[in-house]
């Protein structure tokens, strides 16, 4: 079965505004689903534009973690919350897509998506990655959700 965005007067078709809300929004929330149960986690994130991908790092078990191993694709949804407006309409942006969540092994892969992620959460990056040891490193759990498809939708938006 195939959806589309049905409101084409809120629809977002340009894929530079899309990345452009992936890059922007604070974190993702992202539906995992295993054995017929959803489950859905809220992740700090980098996004790689290049690449078309989000990293993020996390503990090395629980739920998402399984859910992942289990079935790796996901559904997720970024957001730019622009709150409620004179018209008492509600203001945002906001972007679907789906995709596979991996976890990352590679060494140099974890530093490339430790720095995508630091340098978007972090106002002193640098200081920060300088921490990070790839002794430390070798031992944080990292993903990468690998994106293949993306829609946008917004709703009285500041224009860009
Ligand atoms: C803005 C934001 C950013 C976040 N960034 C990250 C991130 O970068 N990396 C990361 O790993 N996590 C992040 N989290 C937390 C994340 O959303 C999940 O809570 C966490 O990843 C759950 O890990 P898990 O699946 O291993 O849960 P487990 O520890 O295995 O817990 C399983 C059970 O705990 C309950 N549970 C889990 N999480 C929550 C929750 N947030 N609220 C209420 N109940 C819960 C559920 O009932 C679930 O069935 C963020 C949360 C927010 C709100």
């Amino acid at each position: 079965m195939s959806f589309h965005v049905r409101r084409k007067d809120r629809e977002i078709t340009d894929p530079e505004e899309m990345r452009r809300v992936l890059k922007a929004t604070k974190y993702v929330t992202v539906a995992l689903c295993m054995e017929n149960e959803p489950y859905l986690v809220s992740l700090s994130h980098g996004y790689d534009e290049a690449k078309n991908c989000i990293y993020f790092h996390c503990a090395p078990e629980g739920k998402k973690l399984a859910y992942q191993k289990a079935n790796g694709k996901v559904w997720g949804q970024a957001v730019l919350d622009f709150g409620v407006t004179e018209e008492c309409d509600y203001a945002y942006t906001s972007v679907h897509f789906s995709g596979t969540m991996h976890i990352i092994e590679d060494l140099s892969e974890k530093q490339h998506g430790i720095e995508m992620l630091v340098r978007k959460v972090s106002q002193n990056p640098e200081a920060k990655l300088a921490k990070i040891k790839p002794e430390k490193l070798s031992k944080t759990t990292m993903g990468r959700i690998d994106i293949s498809y993306m829609t946008g939708k917004k709703h009285q938006a500041p224009r860009q």
